[in-house]
């Protein structure tokens, strides 16, 4: 897409430093790190939403984040992570190209987990569920 910075990222038009590549996915050093050895895996075709990806980018996207965070355990000696995506404005999703954030967790990193992210009153489990499977 015109315009998309991780799209002039997987095109090569803007410099990346790219940990690996396949003809689907590209994943590469964010420029902002959290941790050292942050990482950032995208699709190389424009999707906006985890949820847009076609299944055999579903595919190849997992592989590469599996093989990246092989490499960050064997080459930084790392052990932790925390993985996710910030998919949608109130997640927080800043480019609106998905990115999915392979973030190394070191001992003393001060960090949360992942249940420190939200903190919303408690739902009523049935009612969310009734909805789910209608
Ligand atoms: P979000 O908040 O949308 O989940 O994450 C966007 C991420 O992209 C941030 O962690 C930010 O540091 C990273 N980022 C933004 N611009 C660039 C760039 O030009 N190059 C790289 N490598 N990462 C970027
Ligand atoms: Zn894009």
């Amino acid at each position: 897409m015109k315009d998309c910075l991780f799209c002039k990222i997987a095109k090569k038009e803007i410099k990346s430093m790219i940990v690996k590549e396949t003809n689907l996915s590209l994943a590469f050093l964010d420029i902002k790190p959290l941790t050292p050895g942050h990482t950032l895996v995208i699709p190389k075709r424009h999707r906006n939403s985890f949820s847009d990806l076609k299944n055999d980018e579903v595919l190849d996207f997992y592989k590469v984040i599996k093989n990246v965070m092989n490499t960050l355990r064997k080459k930084l000696k790392v052990e932790s992570f925390t993985l996710g995506v910030n998919d949608g404005k109130h997640a927080g999703q800043t480019i609106s190209h998905l990115h999915f954030h392979i973030i190394p967790r070191y001992p003393e990193d001060k960090g949360g987990s992942i249940h420190s992210i939200v903190n919303f009153p408690p739902e009523n489990l049935e009612e969310i569920y009734d909805k789910i499977k209608k």
